[in-house]
């Protein structure tokens, strides 16, 4: 084989969100991951432009885990002409199912809306992909097995190897004619309530490292002192305590804290609701892959029997008409949709409500106005005053924050001949850099969105 391998960065470079990397060879083109750029506007708008690549000549796309920034470009990417096999985890394809489905159906939604009111200035307007452009991608899906090394072509072999960030998520080792690349994908943290600890690697010639939280380290305020105190208050006031939450991890992990909680005797039998379609089908995963989590059946059922599932709109209705206090956990996370809308649209105009963020909230989004203190925000088109209490718990990341990034790498044995760091705000990769260079004098590279870079072998 030619002894020289060409690297396109087509997303996550420079930012978080649209991860890509398309790795060129004489004997195959392989891209890693195949995400949708999300958040502010002028991102959002470049997954409309076409690859600029000859998206016929991908042999194969591997996939790190099921979140939208790594999957929810692949309906686009068949549009424009790839053919091959999508491979990932066993978990990983059931959780990009979940992501694709209803990421086509916000699509779809969207575009009626558009063309019902008129907004859009492309007639029709036509959605980013549909469900049955979702479904053919999921035909193209192949599981992989964990920790074992896939032939590829002659020279060339991968493998996925557990790395705790969601249920299925692993980094990925891409060996290419003897020199190991490492992608690390998102990497989780070392305590994870539901997941096992990352696994780390031993050996990168090339490595391509997240950076989400380079320049941080997560607060360490007992993400179970404060929600209890919470729960306690929301009893006191007798009142409702509202979670908007994201369906994939956040949601079971409120579950099983909760629930836990509850066990140890430190709050009392205040009812709880789960509602969230997706978050439904994300427990459901972790019903069908043990393995890949720490919950034992026996905790699994107990966890969900303490809980109400909501399944149809219309017991949402009935939660809200019931008097009692109690904990609602409801998607979307950022507040931007999901039926978390009507339980915040009847309740937040109550003294007695209170509101727990969970995780990052973008700019632009209810969650983030909430959070900076809106005395009124928006529903369904019509203005609510915000009387409810609002808080925010930060410590609940999925994200190893910089000294969980530090630590993934401390056990390769040689010096990397290149570091890519990638997935990152501009910030946070700069931070990131300068600790590795500090700690291991390593050859960094930050580079930039569509950067092309050629390395021999
Ligand atoms: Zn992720």
């Amino acid at each position: 084989m030619e002894k020289f391998v060409k690297i396109n960065f087509l997303g996550a470079a420079g930012v978080v969100t649209g991860s890509k990397f398309l790795i060129e060879t004489s004997e195959q083109n392989i891209l890693i991951d195949c995400g949708m750029f999300q958040g502010l506007k002028v991102l959002r708008e470049l997954n409309w432009e076409d690859l600029p690549i000859d998206v016929s000549s991908i042999d194969v796309v591997l996939l790190t885990h099921g979140h939208l920034d790594h999957v929810g470009y692949l309906p686009r990417l068949l549009q424009q002409g790839f053919k091959g096999k999508i491979k990932g985890t066993a978990p990983t394809l059931a959780i990009a199912e979940i992501i694709l489905r209803d990421s086509a159906k916000i699509h779809e939604e969207e575009a009626d809306k558009a063309n019902k009111e008129k907004l859009s200035t492309h007639i029709p307007a036509l959605p980013f992909y549909t469900i049955k452009d979702a479904e053919n991608t999921l035909k193209q899906f192949e599981m992989v097995p964990e920790d074992k090394w896939i032939q590829l072509s002659e020279h060339m072999s991968c493998r996925f190897q557990y790395n705790g960030h969601i249920i299925g998520s692993t980094f990925i080792d891409l060996d290419i004619n003897g020199k190991r690349f490492v992608f690390s994908g998102d990497i989780g943290r070392p305590n994870d309530y539901l997941l096992h600890k990352p696994k780390k690697p031993e050996w990168a010639d090339f490595l391509f490292m997240e950076s989400t939280y380079g320049n941080k380290l997560h607060p360490k305020d007992n993400i179970e002192d404060v929600l209890t105190n919470i729960v306690l208050e929301t009893l006191h006031k007798k009142g409702n305590l509202i979670i908007p939450s994201f369906a994939v991890e956040r949601l079971q992990t409120l579950m099983y804290i909760l629930w836990k909680l509850y066990e140890q005797h430190r709050i009392p039998n205040i009812p709880i609701f789960v509602d969230s379609p997706m978050g439904n089908n994300v427990l459901d995963v972790f019903k069908r892959f043990p393995k890949w989590h720490k919950l034992s059946v026996q905790d699994y059922n107990a966890m969900c029997n303490h809980v109400n599932i909501i399944q149809l709109y219309k017991e949402t209705w009935e939660t809200i008409d019931d008097k009692r206090s109690k904990i609602i956990i409801a998607g979307s996370g950022m507040v931007t949709g999901g039926r978390v809308l009507t339980y915040l649209q009847q309740l937040i105009d109550e003294p007695t409500t209170t509101v727990v963020l969970v995780g990052y909230q973008a700019e632009g989004t209810r969650g983030r106005q909430l959070l900076e203190g809106a005395h009124e925000i928006r529903f369904f088109g019509k203005y609510y005053p915000v009387k409810a209490t609002i808080k925010s718990i930060e410590s609940l990341s999925a994200h190893g924050d910089q000294k969980d990034l530090l630590d993934w790498v401390s056990n390769i044995k040689n010096i990397p001949e290149h570091v890519y760091l990638i997935h990152g705000e501009p910030t946070a990769l700069d931070a990131f850099r300068v600790k590795l260079k500090d700690e291991y004098h390593w050859n960094v590279t930050i580079p930039k969105l569509s950067d092309v870079q050629k390395v021999i072998l």
